[in-house]
C-alpha cells in the first residue's frame, strides 16, 4: 500500500500525521481496520490499496471537539438535524469535511464508504461494505458475538452487514439512546439476509 494515488502522502508520512490527530488506542484500531479492510477486499476481488486507505482513516474525525463538529455543519450548510445528534453520527458524516480539509482526500468513493461507516445505508457499495464490516471485526475488537460476525464475513459482506447492523440495533436499543433513521434503513435494506442460508 502507498495511498500516494489518493492523499499525495506516503503511507508512513499519513502516519505521522495520524499521531498528531487521535490517540494511539485509536490509531491501532484504525490501523485494524485497515488491515481487515486490505483483507476483507482480497476475498471479494476489490481493490485493497482503495479499501486499506478507506479503513485507515475511517476514524480520522473521531476526536474532533463537538464545537469543530457543529462549526463543519454550517460551513458546508449540511442538514440541520445533524446537529441533534452526536460525536457517534457526526463523526463519519461530518469528519468526510475534515479529512478533505486536511488531507485534500478528493475520491468520491472512499469518501463515502467513511461518511457511512457507523450507520450504513439502504445502497451500500462494496467498498462501503468492507469499511464497515471491518471496522466491527478487526483484530483488536473483542465483545460477544465478534467471532460470528468474522465468520460470517469469510462468506458474505452482504449477511455481514445485516448481523453488524441487527447487533448495532439491538444493542442500541438496549441502551435507551436514539438510533439514527439512516440506521435503520440499513437494517430493514439488509435484514433479508439474516434469513437466508
Ligand atoms: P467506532 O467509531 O470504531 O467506535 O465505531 P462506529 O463508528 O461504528 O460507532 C461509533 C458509535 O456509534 C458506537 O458506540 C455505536 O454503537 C454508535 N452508533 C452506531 N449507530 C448509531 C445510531 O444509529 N445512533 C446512535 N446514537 N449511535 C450509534
Ligand atoms: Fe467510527
Ligand atoms: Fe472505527
Amino acid at each position: 500500500m502507498t495511498y500516494e494515488t489518493y492523499i499525495g502522502l506516503t503511507r508512513e508520512s499519513l502516519l505521522e500525521k495520524l499521531q498528531t490527530q487521535v490517540s494511539q488506542k485509536r490509531l491501532k484500531h484504525m490501523l485494524g481496520v485497515e488491515k481487515a479492510s486490505v483483507y476483507l477486499a482480497e476475498i471479494n476481488d476489490y481493490d485493497a490499496e482503495k479499501a486499506g486507505l478507506a479503513g485507515l482513516l475511517h476514524d480520522y474525525a473521531k476526536e474532533l471537539s463537538d464545537e469543530e463538529f457543529l462549526a463543519l455543519i454550517d460551513k458546508y450548510d449540511l442538514n440541520p438535524d445533524l446537529k441533534n445528534w452526536g460525536n457517534e453520527v457526526w463523526h463519519g458524516m461530518v469528519g468526510i469535511y475534515k479529512i478533505q480539509e486536511d488531507l485534500g482526500l478528493t475520491d468520491k468513493e472512499i469518501l463515502r464508504a467513511i461518511e457511512i461507516h457507523t450507520v450504513g445505508s439502504s445502497h451500500m457499495t462494496t467498498l462501503d461494505k468492507i469499511v464497515y464490516v471491518a471496522d466491527y471485526i478487526e483484530a483488536n475488537r473483542d465483545f460477544p458475538g465478534v467471532d460470528r460476525a468474522r465468520e460470517i464475513a469469510e462468506k458474505s459482506l452482504d449477511k455481514a452487514v445485516a448481523y453488524e447492523t441487527a447487533h448495532t440495533v439491538e444493542h442500541l436499543a438496549h441502551l435507551a439512546v436514539p438510533i439514527y433513521p439512516q440506521t435503520l434503513e440499513t437494517y430493514n435494506a439488509y435484514v433479508d439476509y439474516l434469513r437466508e442460508d
